[in-house]
């Protein structure tokens, strides 16, 4: 190695973090390196091709496009050869010497969950699996090697010379200039193989390796000149040659997923562009509200030739759970990826590929309902955001799923059509109520009347579902309306099917019904601000009382949500309805009519009022809540043991 001109360097702290775990804590599944090796040097090789075919002339043209492997047990080396794009001395620092920080953060914290088994998903996953996700697998030679090099030369550009990066994986690495003559164009890796990871010197283990996890690699791979994988293009071929096992190998390859994918949907058209598609759909949830925002998009190729992993242009955002592999005859080899965008036939591909994922669906509700069920849970949450898409809402529509009020648990699950079937005579909306969970729903007061009416409300758990409802607008000319915004008449036309828990009570006198207006008044001015008015409810049975929006206004998760997001924490007004025939109520008019100024009944209105705020979801003040309700109770107890004479 020339020594002259070598330079050492630190690796980023991020690096040395996630290098230290690789060294020290994962012992298991470290074959996985030599995937990481080989689908980098693959992608080398796409890149050096896809500038090739758009007509740019690499140093060598002559050199095939090739990975090479090959162990010397002498040596207790293994080295991997690639024949792609290469790296310049910058860019062998810049790659190996860093880490995109997202990707380091991602890959520490998914780590930290698998190893204390906490996602069920991921527990029976070894940890080593997830390192392809984040842009660390480089790293990963480090479980099995005390010390790498790694030679490059680019294929393109100025920069003539060869460059060698090498590091025991520590802290430090060091890059010197390397002979030009030893390498044409393309990297070589080179391990020197731990003590007690000497298998990867035999030949059969290492092709074994290959084979499992590398068998889809689209350039020939050498181990010791014999080639390992001879897998074809899997989208090109006929489905009824492809076995189950063939797909999930597939699947697992592409996605670095540990488990088989819940549902494969493989098909070619002809107009009105040719192309091939294989889709998979995950059996696990994935995470595009957050980490994962952006990890979408299909593998799209033309003739078999990768030109972009990770393609948006053919997905609606709402099929983002799908992934897999495009393949079409109707796109130049040499098409650049920016002209990618707003492309005529990647537009036509998307419209097939919407139409036939639809297909699917519909036909999976109707052969496997237990699968399409799995598929909402885990991917319902963006699939729904399909409201948006126009063209296809009916159909998006009617896919579906809820859980509501008539359901036996939370996990049970009814389509709309299921619901209208069910609905009472004269029925022309959905009803629905958004709330954080299915016993928040069940609690919610303005569920009473629909109770009370036997009219059944769909639950809703998301915040998001409120738009979705909102921008469904109609469905088989049916309309959607919160149950919490529904005017006071808008059951009147429904007979009650139950009767209240409690006991009717006697209607109040006109002279007590006077003082009732008088009391509402007092409990208006002991509440100021805090409420836009308190009235007599018509919605209630059981509960005293009930927060409602004002008139025309929007329900209470949809304000929550808008507050959320304008980062405003004040409290929402609203009128107070209370429950002229509840027990609760009935004694505090006769507390009233004793003491207008009542100090208990002023700390009882403002209880009640607190208890209302909380189940609507908000609790500014719980310090306050939690003296009032201490108080209350200590009262309690002292009138309690008078009257029996404890
Ligand atoms: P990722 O492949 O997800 O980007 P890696 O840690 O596997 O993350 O690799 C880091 C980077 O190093 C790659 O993005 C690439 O730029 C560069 N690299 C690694 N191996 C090679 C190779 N054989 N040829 C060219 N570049 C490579
Ligand atoms: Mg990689």
């Amino acid at each position: 190695m020339a020594e002259a001109g070598k330079k050492t360097r630190q690796f980023r702290a991020e690096v040395r973090k996630v290098l230290h775990i690789l060294t020290n804590s994962l012992y298991t599944n470290r074959e996985i390196f030599l995937r990481e090796l080989i689908s980098n040097a693959s992608d080398a090789l796409d890149k050096l091709r896809y500038r090739m075919n758009r007509g740019e002339k690499p140093r060598y043209d002559d050199v095939p496009l090739e990975i090479r492997i090959h162990l010397d047990k002498e040596a207790k080396t293994l080295t991997i050869a690639d024949t792609g794009l290469g790296m310049t001395a910058d860019e062998l620092v810049d790659n190996l010497g860093t880490i995109a920080k997202s990707g380091s953060e991602q890959f520490l914290a998914e780590l930290a969950t698998a190893q204390e088994g906490k996602n069920a998903d991921t527990k029976s996953e070894d940890a080593s699996n997830i390192i392809g996700r984040f842009g660390v697998g480089f790293y990963s030679v480090f479980m099995v090697a005390s010390k790498v090099e790694v030679t490059s030369r680019p294929a393109f550009g100025d920069d003539e010379t060869a460059n060698v990066w090498t590091s025991d994986g520590l802290g430090t690495f060091t890059i010197a200039a390397a002979d030009c003559e030893k390498q044409q164009q393309g990297t070589i890796v080179k391990a020197w193989l731990k003590d007690d990871a000497t298998e990867f010197l035999e030949k059969f283990r290492v092709e074994s390796v290959i084979r499992k996890h590398s068998a889809f690699v689209p350039f020939p791979v050498y181990v010791d000149d014999s080639q390992v994988n001879t897998q074809p293009a899997l989208w090109r071929e006929p489905k009824f040659n492809i076995t189950k096992d063939q797909y999930s190998a597939f699947y697992k390859a592409i996605t670095y997923d540990a488990k088989d994918p819940l549902d494969v949907l493989h098909f070619s058209a002809d107009a009105p562009v040719q192309f091939n598609a294989l889709l998979f759909t995950p059996d696990g949830e994935q995470d595009f509200f957050g980490a994962e925002r952006d990890a979408w998009g299909l593998d799209l190729y033309a003739r078999r030739v990768l030109i972009q992993h990770r393609n948006q242009e053919l997905l609606p955002e709402y099929l983002a759970f799908l992934k897999g592999v495009v393949d079409t005859e109707d796109l130049p080899l040499n098409i650049s990826r920016e002209t990618l965008q707003e492309n005529v036939v990647l537009r036509k591909i998307n419209q097939v590929l919407v139409k036939q994922t639809l297909s699917h669906l519909e036909k999976l509700v109707k052969d496997d309902t237990e699968k399409y069920e799995r598929f909402w849970k885990l991917h319902g949450r963006i699939f729904k955001l399909g409201y948006n898409d126009f063209a296809n809402r009916e159909r998006i529509t009617a896919l579906l799923r809820f859980n509501s009020s008539t359901m036996a648990d939370a996990d049970a699950l009814t389509s709309l059509d299921a619901y209208m079937e069910r609905a009472q005579e004269g029925q022309k909306t959905f009803w629905y109520i958004v709330a954080p969970n299915r016993e928040a729903a069940r609690l919610n007061p303005h569920m009473e009347r629909f109770h009370r009416k036997g009219i059944e409300v769909l639950w809703l758990y998301e915040p998001v579902d409120e738009f979705v409802m909102d921008g469904l607008g109609t469905y088989k000319e049916w309309t959607f309306k919160s149950a919490e915004t529904a005017a006071d008449n808008a059951l009147d036309s429904f007979a009650d099917k139950e009767q209240p828990a409690h006991e009717a009570v006697a209607p109040l006198s006109e002279e007590e019904q006077s003082s009732f207006d008088a009391l509402l008044a007092r409990m208006k001015d002991i509440l100021g601000d805090k409420v836009k008015e308190v009235r007599v409810s018509h919605r209630l049975a059981d509960s005293p009382a009930v927060l409602v929006a004002p008139d025309g206004g929007m329900s209470s998760s949809m304000e929550k949500f808008l507050k959320v997001m304008r980062k405003d924490d004040t409290l929402p007004v609203k009128v107070l309805e209370v429950n002229r025939d509840h027990p609760l109520l009935r004694n505090m008019l006769r507390m009233f009519r004793a003491d207008s100024e009542d100090r208990t009944l002023a700390d009882m209105t403002r209880s009640l009022f607190d208890s209302s705020l909380l189940l609507d979801g908000y609790l500014k003040d719980p310090q306050e809540l939690a003296a009032r309700s201490r108080k209350l109770l200590e009262e309690a107890a002292a009138w309690y043991t008078e009257v029996r004479k404890l």
